[in-house]
């Protein structure tokens, strides 16, 4: 098992200007992105899992969103 999500590096929501702010993307690899236990249960990370695509910036780890409901986002956004 991984320490940390292997997407960390090149997660999009930590790109310059997505996050309202820096303490916001703290918070978030705090409470799943570095953590062994809890990285897994990000709503990004299960969903990239599902579709096996990109999945949109505007969607946080804790999102409200259904996986199918991100899920159908992505593939709305692939084909664009
Ligand atoms: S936000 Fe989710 S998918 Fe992105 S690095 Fe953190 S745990 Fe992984």
């Amino acid at each position: 098992m991984n320490q940390v999500c292997e997407k960390l590096a090149k997660c999009p929501i930590f790109q310059k200007g997505i996050l309202f702010n820096e303490f916001t993307g703290e918070t978030y690899k705090m409470l799943y992105c570095l953590r062994p236990d809890r990285y897994k249960t990000c709503k990004r990370y299960q969903a990239s899992v599902i579709c096996n695509c990109a999945i949109p910036e505007m969607i946080m780890p804790n999102s409200s969103l259904t996986l199918e409901e991100i899920v159908e986002r992505a593939k709305a956004e692939v084909d664009k």
